[in-house]
């Protein structure tokens, strides 16, 4: 991609809004616009980020064996009457009457709607298990929207709805996501802890939060220190093998959000437990018959009884991720894109515009890099050195490829590391070897 051709709002200054570093450097680096409190839109750096990381949860889910499908944004308040959580849900909901006055609704979750769709197609255990997943907008009259895409009104969510024909392989589907959270959060370059959580007003018997521990987060979380280093054995997960025994590796350590924290449970690990702060990427769900039996989705069982379905979800926060990303990965300079998830790998600099010789080599680097198919962004702009240096760390790609005359002369070109600020020096040779095999 031309950087002319690109369009990147980058902002000079400190937006006043921005409370946290990840709001301040989405909107400095032009990836998001505010459209009304809690509300934004995205902007082409920011929503090719986004969609990196969709992609990455979207595999994973299918790999798991879940369907994918697209519910609506807006819903019919009855399905929310039948499962008596259209009253409960209170003010997060945003209300909306059509034009013959039927209440409708911008969904919050989708638990009711699914559940529609699993009764009036599904009747038999034979057809189960079941998970079907959905990426879309949701919205939440959130009392106080901020920190920009983390905590939205209007924000992106995986959510995946599982059914079972008993308690046994409901919980089976259950560790199924917990399994594959650990990976799609791995895949994303982050480090998410699983941790017992409340189970809100989504309900149910049995809950894990993902955190990614980060000094802004807005939750309080207790967990055991080994628990933070802790990998599992993560290559060889197979989603048709009972992943109890996985799970409960993780889940043998002390981890707890606030609301579940309970010191009385704890006094052997107390010498290893860390108090922090982290944020809430994604927050999975056991809750058996809760919507299946006021909502009437039963099924026949294995000996012919007519039972309600247990079901499950599982949501994860897409458009948060972006911001729980940087907050992970940034320094005083700007953003520190993980490679999983790297708009581009490589950023060409021209420190020179108008000077030929710069312009021919970075242009020669620039067609060689993408006939072979690498992934790089060409600051072809005919601003400052400096700007365009400032620039590029705020954008944060991971290897900057600068060209100037001095570079020239000597026949040496600087590739700098962005995560760790180191420079090497390298011939045109070394050079294109490095993007090669790099
Ligand atoms: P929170 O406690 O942060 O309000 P929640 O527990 O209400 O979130 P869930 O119903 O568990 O949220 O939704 C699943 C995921 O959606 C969350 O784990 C989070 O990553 C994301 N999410 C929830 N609310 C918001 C929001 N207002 N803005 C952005 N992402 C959100
Ligand atoms: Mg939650």
């Amino acid at each position: 991609m031309l950087l002319t051709r690109f369009f990147l709002p980058v902002l000079k200054e400190n937006p006043k809004e921005a409370e946290i570093i990840s709001h301040i450097y989405m909107l400095r680096a032009g990836m998001i616009q505010q459209s009304a409190s809690g509300i934004y839109s995205w902007l082409p750096l920011g929503k090719i980020v986004l969609e990196k990381i969709t992609e990455i949860c979207r595999q994973e889910m299918i790999k798991s064996g879940a369907n994918e499908i697209l519910m609506p944004t807006l819903q019919s308040a009855e399905i929310w009457k039948e499962s008596g959580r259209y009253e409960d849900y209170g003010k997060e909901m945003l209300r909306i009457k059509d034009r013959n006055n039927r209440n409708l609704l911008y969904g919050p979750t989708n638990e009711e709607l699914v559940t529609e769709i699993f009764r009036t197609h599904v009747k038999s255990y034979k057809e189960l298990p079941l998970n079907l997943f959905h990426i879309q907008w949701k919205f939440r009259d959130e009392l106080r929207p901020r920190f920009g895409v983390m905590r939205g009104r209007e924000f992106l969510m995986k959510d995946a709805y599982s059914f079972d024909v008993d308690y046994k392989s409901s919980i089976d589907s259950y560790n199924k996501m917990f399994m594959a959270y650990m990976q799609l959060f791995k895949k994303m370059g982050l480090k998410a802890i699983p941790m017992k959580a409340d189970t809100g007003p989504i309900g149910g018997d049995l809950s894990h939060e993902f955190i990614i521990i980060a000094d802004t987060g807005e939750s309080e979380v207790y967990v055991e220190k080994e628990l933070l280093n802790f990998e599992g054995s993560f290559a060889s997960i197979n989603y048709n093998d009972d992943l109890q025994e996985e799970v409960n590796k993780f889940t043998s350590f002390y981890a707890a959000t606030e609301e579940k924290h309970n010191p009385s449970n704890i006094s052997d690990v107390n010498n290893n437990l860390i108090k922090a702060r982290g944020i809430e990427v994604g927050h999975i769900f056991h809750f058996g018959q809760k919507y299946s039996l006021p909502m009437k989705a039963n099924i026949s069982d294995t000996i012919g009884n007519n039972i309600p379905v247990f079901m499950g979800s599982y949501g994860v926060g897409l458009s948060r991720l972006v911001g729980a990303v940087i907050e992970a990965n940034h320094d005083d300079k700007g953003i520190i894109w993980p490679k999983e998830i790297t708009p581009w790998d490589y950023n060409i600099i021209n420190l020179k515009s108008g000077d030929d010789e710069c312009e021919k080599i970075c242009l020669n680097l620039y067609k060689i890099m993408n006939k072979n198919s690498l992934k790089v962004l060409y600051d072809d702009t005919d601003e400052r050195a400096g700007t365009k240096l400032a620039r590029a760390d705020l954008i944060g790609l991971p290897y900057q490829i600068i060209i100037g005359p001095k570079g020239i002369k000597d026949q040496l070109y600087d590739v700098k590391f962005r995560k760790s600020g180191d420079i090497s020096r390298l011939s045109y040779d070394e050079l294109l070897n490095f993007v090669q095999t790099n």
